[in-house]
């Protein structure tokens, strides 16, 4: 089944006459359970892409499907519950509340869309155990080290099961122990919770987990690599 579907999708910055062509006609699919990764240098467009997708830029023409659901028609409640129940967000630099501890920071989105207390606790000790956050739940993000951050902002993208992932070098303030440690994570969110990522990385080692990778350059996509077997031998 097709979760995200993108058409032909074009971002241009800037005043006539002086643009930047930040997509220049993208055409994506990702399938449920999919582990997609974007590699591209900077500049190539991932940030845009990623923005157009979570509703944080108006493409300039294009489509963007969410489950069958052309997302920039979207507005008032159905906008608030496709941002806050179809898509996580992980941030390079985590992007967690200074002064709510790792348990109130995964638990924000909860509360914000009405879960209830049952239901999401059990979700948070489910994820937490697995990504080995929970003797950390109740420190502040300024006692915690840069890999705990990182999955504790895992545990917030996830906590509400999102429909997809989105990823945006999820590594990229990592050391290379703690940036493998979580996309060893990632990949086994992915096998066995069935969670449908988007990651755009430049890192190659981070994309060795995705079983299919997309290269874009200019704003297109030039390249796809294929493997049945994403590379767990680093
Ligand atoms: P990254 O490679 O991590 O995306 P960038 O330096 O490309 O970092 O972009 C960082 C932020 O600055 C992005 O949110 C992007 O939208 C914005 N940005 C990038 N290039 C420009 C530009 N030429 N003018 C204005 N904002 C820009
Ligand atoms: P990446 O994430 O791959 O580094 P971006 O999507 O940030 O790429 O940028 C793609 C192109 O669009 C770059 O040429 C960048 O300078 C330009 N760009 C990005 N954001 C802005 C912006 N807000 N205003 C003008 N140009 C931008």
């Amino acid at each position: 089944e097709t979760v995200l579907e993108i058409e032909d999708l074009k971002k241009y910055y800037g005043r006539q006459g002086n643009q930047t062509k930040a997509l220049d006609g993208i055409t994506l699919q990702v399938m449920e359970g999919e582990f997609l990764g974007i590699m591209g240098s900077s500049g190539s467009g991932k940030s845009t892409l990623l923005n157009c997708i979570a509703t944080v830029i108006e493409p300039s023409s294009g489509k963007i499907m969410m489950k069958g659901t052309e997302i920039h028609s979207l507005k008032g409640k159905k906008l608030a519950a496709y941002r806050g129940r179809e898509i996580g967000y992980l941030f390079q630099n985590f992007e967690l509340i200074d002064n709510l501890t790792g348990r109130e920071n995964i638990m924000l989105p909860m509360s914000l869309h009405n879960v209830s207390d049952k239901e999401s606790s059990k979700r948070l000790s489910r994820l937490a155990s697995y990504l080995e956050i929970t003797d950390v739940l109740d420190k502040f993000p300024s006692q915690m080290s840069g890999g705990q951050k990182q999955r504790v902002a895992a545990a917030r993208a996830l906590i509400m099961d999102p429909g997809i992932i989105l990823a945006d070098e999820p590594t990229g303030a990592l050391d290379s122990r703690n940036a493998k440690t979580l996309m060893k994570k990632l990949a086994g969110l992915n096998q066995d919770e069935n969670a449908t990522i988007l990651m755009v990385t430049h890192d190659s080692n981070a994309a060795s987990y995705c079983k299919r990778i997309l290269f874009i350059q200019d704003g297109r996509i030039f390249h796809e690599l294929r493997r049945d077997t994403p590379d767990e031998t680093q």
